[in-house]
């Protein structure tokens, strides 16, 4: 068996330990007999995962009590509805427009009241992080929508916008776990946990208590009611059992290697690797203005289309998976998640000087 460097903005590469206990445990978890796949999720052993994992989730985030913690299906995408249908309680929201994904979270909440777009970054691509901290907040707006880590483009908000006393709502999917947060400064943060966290098919939603109530837009489905799972500790219906399974033992994992802090330190060090070589590269230049560069997902272009397609083919074949860019914006990219070790940015940091001499 031979593993490759997995650099895809997602579903992403997770953590080899994890991996194996899991595979451990496939056929008789913990002495059921069944595999967690198999078990019913009103089993006294699913309870049990589902407590720890949302306890280690607490304890990794410092999360208030105040604070539910949901693990939901449909996607980060899914969000895009659920927090309109949600707390749009005057019918009005203001949205910070970094990247496509918040692009298409305004859209989406379009649907249910008046947006209003107060910064946006498109004129130069997404390139950057528009200046937040003076912006023309709606006197009517129920939140304000953050998409914190944009993983397309590989820009991050280092400073968290200044709401005027607005509810902040973020979506952090491809920064999840990357670095330790203050769950208080924030409304809601969601993510789908496929980036940084588990497999695909979970999602999940920290949310303030206040925030979830009955009154929510007219016709809103009972699943797309925080209140529905809230309720129900994340048990209304059957839960992505197995995702929320795999998700615990990445929080047991984080936690043993040191928690936010140590990720944190970890994740700097290795985007440091790339962006120094990047940065003094005569073949290889980053797309995003350095102080916005984000930690997770790093883009990077050579200028030339051919050359471009031409790395991505020889990375591949030499171990380096998934580096091609977003298909809206083409080049490269490198997701260097948590799970992704230091020495394979150092590698792929040594293939690419290679590719510079050979093809510059
Ligand atoms: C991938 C991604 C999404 C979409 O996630 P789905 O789970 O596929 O709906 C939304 N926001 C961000 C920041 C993402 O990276």
């Amino acid at each position: 068996m031979s593993r490759v460097y997995n650099f895809s903005a997602g579903p992403a590469v997770l953590p080899e330990e994890v991996l194996k206990e899991a595979a451990a445990e496939m056929l008789d978890y913990n002495g059921t007999g069944m595999s967690v796949m198999e078990m019913s999720h009103r089993s006294k052993a699913f309870e049990e995962i589902i407590t720890a994992a949302e306890q280690d989730l607490r304890d990794l985030m410092n999360i208030p009590d105040n604070y539910k913690v949901l693990f939901l299906q449909g996607g980060a995408s899914q969000q895009f509805a659920m927090i309109p249908m949600n707390l749009m309680k005057k019918k009005e929201a203001d949205y910070i427009v970094t990247g496509q994904w918040a692009k298409k979270a305004a859209k989406e909440a379009a649907k249910y009241g008046k947006v209003n777009v107060v910064a946006s970054s498109e004129d130069k691509t997404f390139s950057y992080i528009p200046d937040c901290s003076d912006l023309p907040i709606s006197e009517n707006a129920d939140y304000v929508y953050i998409c914190e880590n944009n993983t397309i483009y590989g820009t991050k908000f280092k400073e968290l916008p200044n709401t005027k006393g607005k509810t902040l709502v973020a979506d952090v999917s491809s920064c999840f776990l990357s670095e330790p947060v203050d769950v208080t400064k924030y409304g809601v943060i969601y993510g789908g946990v496929q980036k940084n966290i588990g497999p695909a098919g979970v999602v999940i939603v920290i949310i303030r208590e206040d925030l979830i109530t009955e009154d929510v837009l007219p016709g809103t489905p009972t699943m797309l009611q925080y209140k529905t799972h809230a309720d129900a500790g994340s048990l209304y219906n059957t839960p992505p059992a197995y995702g929320i399974y795999i998700c615990g033992k990445v929080f047991k994992w984080l936690k043993k290697m040191g928690g936010l802090e140590v990720m944190k330190e970890r994740n700097e060090k290795k985007a440091k690797v790339l962006y120094d070589y990047l940065d003094q590269s005569k073949l290889f230049k980053g797309t995003v203005v350095p102080k916005d560069r984000s930690l997770m997902n790093v883009p990077f272009v050579t200028g030339d289309k051919d050359l471009d397609a031409k790395f991505v083919k020889e990375a591949k074949e030499a171990g380096f998976e998934n580096l091609k860019g977003h298909r809206t914006v083409g080049g490269m990219r490198a997701s260097i998640y948590n799970a992704m070790p230091y020495e394979g940015v150092v590698a792929l940091v040594e293939f690419m000087k290679k590719f510079e001499e050979e093809n510059l």
